[in-house]
């Protein structure tokens, strides 16, 4: 009988932090076998036109950039399953088992890429709307909607953040709230308040995302949290954020997480408390979230897993030493 293959370093999950992990960790001759999901893609599979990734000055589509991403790390070796990892079992700096279904893959290390999803409101009309008038990211689609009236959902410093943002382009911004009481940072919530064209309406919960003829968002409607009264607003867009989940639940008993379950990384690298085990992307990260920040963090998670092979088998002490001797090349 052979001898099941050892990976130098399985990638898991297929979007920006993990293809671009692939991709250096292939360039390094890692030959990195990338479990990538099913759904491959990530948050920017459902999302239109992306403008602040640096490149790409006309802007490009979401699944086109994710599309590129995976060619890129294709091209240089790495090799996907298209499919869901099911089970990890990691180890401290011994040999990493990854699942798919039946079929066990060993490593020497593995990169976690699994990143996060934006929570959603579970109401009609949200994800048939997503895309055309409902968003979830204030920060990458804000700039669509110049002269529009639009709402934000949630009371947390992301709908804050959010309102500022997407403020600078709409004509009105109305931030919807479940209860009188907001979530966000006081200096957040104050400074959401001072933006001229942003209004608060508490204590509302959004029941229906409506669309147009044009089949675009045209309505919200609204219930108040205590009378029960409901009330159609016009919108030309709608931003939901109320928090994002990490996709952490396949490891979260074997890392550390923090308490919202994100994965917790050591001195500004993507070490977890395991060694060989390293995290990246949006499964790390509650307050950057962008594209380019979680490609960045994958290409960080590749070149940690590149240091840690080099000294296999490592020691902790070793693997510092590395770092250190790294960090003053
Ligand atoms: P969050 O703090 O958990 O707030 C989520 C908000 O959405 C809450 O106000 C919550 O209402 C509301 N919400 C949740 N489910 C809802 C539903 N089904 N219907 C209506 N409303 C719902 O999440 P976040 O704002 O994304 O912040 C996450 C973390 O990142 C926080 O630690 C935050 O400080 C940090 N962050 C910081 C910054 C910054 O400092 N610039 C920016 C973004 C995020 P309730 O309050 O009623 O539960």
């Amino acid at each position: 009988m052979s001898e099941k293959r050892i990976e130098n370093v399985i990638i898991v999950g297929g979007a920006c932090a993990g293809y671009t992990a692939a991709t250096y960790a292939a360039r390094a001759e890692l030959e990195p076998l990338v479990i990538e999901g099913f759904e491959w893609g990530g948050q920017l599979q459902n999302t239109t036109d992306v403008e602040n990734y640096p490149g790409f000055p006309e802007g490009i589509m979401g699944p086109e950039l994710m599309t590129h991403f995976r060619a890129q790390a294709e091209q240089f070796g790495a090799r996907f399953i298209t499919d869901d990892a099911t089970r990890l079992e990691l180890s401290e700096g011994g040999i990493q088992r990854v699942w798919v279904g039946d079929d066990e893959h060993l490593a020497k290390s593995v990169i976690l890429a699994m990143g996060a999803e934006p929570k959603r409101l579970g109401i009609p009309g949200e994800m048939e709307l997503a895309g055309r008038g409902v968003s979830t990211c204030g920060v990458c689609d804000g700039a669509f909607f110049k002269g529009e009236k639009v709402v934000v959902i949630g009371g947390g410093d992301s709908a804050m953040e959010d309102s500022i943002f997407v403020a600078k382009y709409a004509s009105e911004l109305t931030i919807v709230h479940r209860r009188d009481e907001f979530r966000a940072s006081k200096i957040m919530l104050e400074r959401a308040k001072d933006v001229p064209n942003i209004s608060l309406k508490t204590p509302y919960v959004p029941e229906e995302f409506i669309a147009g003829d044009d089949g675009k968002i045209a309505k919200v409607r609204l219930r108040h949290a205590e009378t029960g009264e409901t009330e159609e607003m016009e919108v030309g867009g709608a931003f939901v954020a109320i928090g994002h989940t990490p996709r952490s639940e396949l490891v979260s008993d074997q890392v550390d997480t923090d308490a919202a379950g994100y994965v917790v990384t050591r001195d500004g690298s993507t070490r977890t408390n395991l060694a060989g085990v390293f995290a990246t992307g949006d499964l790390v990260d509650h307050i950057y979230r962008q594209a380019v920040t979680a490609a960045g963090t994958g290409c960080m998670g590749a070149l940690d897993a590149e240091w840690y092979l080099r000294d296999t088998p490592p020691s902790p002490e070793a693997y510092w030493v590395s770092r250190a001797e790294a960090a003053t090349a």
